[in-house]
């Protein structure tokens, strides 16, 4: 069953109900990261090394890892000559030098999203901006797009940290972001930098990018008054730890996050008549499906589907990787 926004949303006190946010699962990028991993190795056989998680669910690298996927932490793990493919969340350049000395064949994977928000960092650098990276810490992805400017760029993890921020010239700064982010505290984040620099510059489009956007917009559809919000995704999946944020902001009594229905705990349910349920941009569908069955026994009815946005966003495997397809004819 489905449920347009337009109409009211009534739960009565007793009456136990879910709702399923869409959009929710995979985005495009995390949908041509996997398809990369899926087809070099049917391309090049395995094994086929990937430098850190491809995407970051669990799931996903295992059921990769079964079919031949060797997930290496750094390329001095992958023999000279093979072929390693970067995980969506990009990789500094210097990764790439590393791979070239090596003499490995490489795949980048990295979406096209994150290598916009690289071409702006290397772009501002190259204007001689200081530039001021909103996002977390040892993520693979911040590593990455400070890896393309070092020198002009500082970390601003959130609003806390803006008045450690130094800078050479506060006439020339910009802020830039992570891809991944609540969209709420970025704009805090960025409030209070322009507090302190009145003449900051906006990035010239969005960085946090649409699906990101779209699944806190549809989490924050149905998470108001509901008793328990249910997200699928890995705990080191930014958008998957976002959206539970995001729900419990949004006026949700609880929201925990789950890699799969075999996470939940029965003490979530007690007094719980209305759930909604979500998944992160890198989550399977099946693992969703998994969580609806586990409601489903538990006495819940199945869900009524809330969408909010349509998404028809794909993006084209990467070059080198349709080049060899091509080559081979297929
Ligand atoms: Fe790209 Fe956004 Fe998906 Fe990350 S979450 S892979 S930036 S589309």
């Amino acid at each position: 069953m489905s449920v347009d926004l337009g109409s009211p949303r009534v739960i009565s006190e007793e009456e136990k109900a879910v709702l399923l946010a869409s959009p929710r699962g995979y985005c495009a990028g995390v949908d041509r990261a996997i398809a990369t991993v899926e087809k070099a190795l049917d391309l090049y056989g395995p094994p086929v090394y990937v430098r850190k998680e491809i995407v970051h669910n669990k799931h996903v690298v295992s059921d990769l890892r079964e079919r031949g996927a060797v997930f290496v932490d750094e390329l001095d793990e992958v023999p000279s000559g093979a072929t390693v493919v970067f995980s969506a969340h990009g990789v500094a350049p210097a990764v790439y030098a590393d791979a070239e000395a090596r003499g490995l064949k490489t795949i980048d994977a990295t979406c096209p999203l994150v290598t916009k928000v690289h071409h702006e960092a290397k772009r501002f650098a190259g204007q001689d901006y200081d530039i001021l990276l909103i996002g977390h810490a040892g993520h693979e992805e911040v590593e990455g797009t400070m890896g393309e400017a070092p020198e002009h760029t500082h970390l601003v993890q959130g609003p806390d940290d803006v008045a450690n921020v130094v800078v050479r010239d506060p006439s020339r700064v910009v802020w830039l972001s992570q891809t991944t982010l609540s969209v709420d505290e970025t704009m805090e984040t960025v409030a209070a930098l322009r507090e302190r620099f009145p003449e900051l510059l906006d990035p010239p489009s969005d960085d946090i990018c649409y699906a990101t956007q779209n699944r806190q917009s549809a989490v924050k559809q149905i998470a108001d008054g509901v008793d328990l919000v249910i997200v699928v995704g890995s705990g080191n999946s930014s958008n998957s730890v976002r959206l539970v944020e995001v729900a419990r902001e949004s006026g949700a009594r609880d929201a925990r996050r789950v890699d799969d229905a075999s996470e939940l705990q029965d003490a979530w349910f007690e007094g719980v008549d209305s759930v909604a349920v979500t998944s992160g941009a890198s989550v399977p569908e099946d693992l969703v499906q998994g969580v609806l069955a586990a409601l489903a026994e538990r006495g819940y009815p199945a869900p009524n589907v809330v969408h909010s946005v349509s998404e028809s966003l794909i993006f084209a495997l990467p070059k080198e990787l349709r080049r060899d397809l091509k080559s081979a004819g297929r």
